[in-house]
């Protein structure tokens, strides 16, 4: 594979028709990573007629279950054969530590195993008691058809695999697009679907933006269901690109995630330590380039000004540098544009009379980071309220904003009042109140006394503006899947309605 040849099309690699070649950038220094081929809506064309014709009269949909779940476990493998490879260029690619590239692998491996196991134990189709011992009734699920898969730039593997392992589990074709920023994690999973014997046109590869990649692949009239990962405007776009073939779409959008910490959290030393070191790794892992990061500090009054103290005291301290160099705890923001936008959020919220604990912008210059990097300062602002922007919308860099509440029911409506609902936390020693309090959070992913862990077999996905549909879990398979009915009467006669 030549280095533009990123386009994979009924088996085949393949430039961009146009010729046309993006540039992709290490984030840690700016310089050139790799260039990949630049797809518009002919190659987009291409792979869906590839994908159509796979699903259409293709061996792949018909495959029995065995065979499909024993290459979702040879994908597995391959993974974890090319685990340090694969971490190496997700980590170059996107900033993020190399140790987070090897848990984005693992984690991946694990997906594909899940739906493995899932199709494997399903029991068939379910019998409907018709009320009648003639009649046969049956509900059977089916693949869903020629599915477009769109995917973001900050764990590109990852939302890539959740979507790609239960499409293919449930018999699909696609056709899938990393983001531009980050595709390169994404052409090294195809290559191993391709090793793992998967047949041609099966999955489809194009390498490109968001418009006119994404666009068309959402509009297309012969794709069944779009699948989409990113952000809340472009989510709206693909929602609408798709309403006039009324085809499916799950999507998978922002989030501006509350952390709500009780005092009864850090009554002790311990509970102290834990609370404030799970909030830091709720806001700035991965620089905070994530949709599930813990941006809304909710902590309850007495503890603020203790707990703030000591969160900015850490992460002033987060060692920020090359994701691939040792000891480093934090990459860069993923381009120059995030970066833009970070320091507006910090500006603005200023602006608005929020007060700066730490960070706000450009990291004191350091021997072991490159000053040409987008790097930026994990940053805490205090004195935050709901009518500030930083509060409001998902800032997706390293801004932790701080509020306070005094009651229950203060903690829970502050908490809830988003026009997200993706994922969120509580923390309390009263397991009553923590239980009491997840109850009432109007959000996808609720933690109690944790942050950020998710399970494969448990759905992901959010609330009110944060999408439509799940991942991962019995949900992320049925997503794939259409419910057919077949009812069989044994014993047909006539009905007679009609007199004749
Ligand atoms: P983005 O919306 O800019 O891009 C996401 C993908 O959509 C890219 O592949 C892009 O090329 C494509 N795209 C852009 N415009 C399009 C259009 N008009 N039609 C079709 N496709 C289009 O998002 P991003 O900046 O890459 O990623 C960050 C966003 O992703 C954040 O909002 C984050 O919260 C969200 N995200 C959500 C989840 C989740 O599970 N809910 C996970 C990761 C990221």
């Amino acid at each position: 594979m030549s280095a533009i040849e990123t386009i994979h099309v009924d088996g085949e690699w393949r430039a961009a028709a146009s010729g046309a070649e993006r540039e992709v950038l290490d984030p840690a220094d700016a310089t050139t990573l790799a260039t990949v081929a630049e797809s518009d809506a002919s190659d987009v064309d291409a792979a869906v007629a590839a994908a159509r014709r796979a699903f259409d009269s293709g061996p792949w949909p018909r495959t029995p279950v065995a065979e499909r779940a024993a290459l979702l476990r040879r994908v597995a493998d391959l993974l974890q054969r090319d685990r340090e490879e694969i971490a190496l260029t997700e980590s170059r690619d996107t900033g993020k530590t190399l140790e987070a590239g090897r848990v984005d692998v693992d984690d991946v491996t694990a997906a594909f195993r899940y739906f493995a196991d899932l199709v494997m134990n399903e029991s068939g189709g379910r019998v409907v008691d018709a009320g009648s011992p003639d009649v046969h009734s049956v509900v059977v699920h089916e693949p869903v058809g020629v599915c477009s898969l769109i995917t973001p730039w900050n764990y590109p593997l990852l939302q890539a695999s959740w979507k790609v392992a239960p499409a293919l589990a449930a018999g699909n074709t696609f056709v899938l697009k990393p983001s531009e920023v980050t595709p390169l994690s994404t052409v090294h999973l195809v290559r191993l679907l391709v090793e793992a014997g998967l047949p041609a046109g099966v999955a489809n590869l194009v390498t490109g933006a968001g418009d006119p990649v994404g666009a068309r692949m959402s509009e297309h009239p012969d794709v069944d269901l779009v699948s989409f990962t990113g952000g809340l405007a472009s989510g709206t776009k693909v929602s609408q690109a798709a309403a006039p073939t009324v085809k499916k779409v799950a999507l998978e959008l922002g989030g501006k995630n509350p952390n709500v910490v009780f005092a009864d959290a850090c009554a002790t030393d311990e509970g102290f330590d834990t609370a404030v070191d799970q909030a830091l790794n709720a806001a700035f892992i991965h620089s905070g380039q994530v949709c599930s990061a813990g941006a809304r500090l909710i902590v309850e009054e007495s503890v603020r000004e203790r707990f703030v103290a000591e969160l900015a005291r850490r992460a002033e301290r987060i060692k920020l540098g090359r994701g691939t160099e040792p000891g480093v705890e934090c990459g860069p923001l993923v381009s120059r544009q995030q970066w833009e936008k970070t320091r507006a959020y910090v500006e603005s919220a200023l602006a608005e009379g929020a007060s700066l604990r730490c960070g706000g912008g450009q990291p004191e210059p350091a021997a072991h980071r490159p000053a040409t990097g987008f790097f930026f300062a994990p940053t805490v602002l205090d004195q935050c309220h709901r009518e500030m922007r930083v509060v409001r919308e998902e800032t997706f860099g390293p801004i932790l904003t701080v509020e306070t509440f005094r009651t229950e029911d203060e903690a829970v409506a502050l908490a809830n009042d988003t026009e997200y609902g993706l994922a969120g936390a509580v923390w309390s020693s009263d397991a009553g109140r923590a239980r009491r309090v997840a109850g009432r959070l109007r959000h996808g992913t609720v933690w109690i006394n944790d942050y950020h862990p998710y399970l494969p077999q448990a759905e992901w996905g959010g609330f009110g503006k944060s999408g439509v549909g799940r991942e991962l879990g019995p949900t992320g398979l049925a997503e794939y899947r259409e419910a057919k009915h077949i009812y069989q009467n044994l014993d047909p006669r006539p009905v007679r309605w009609f007199a004749g």
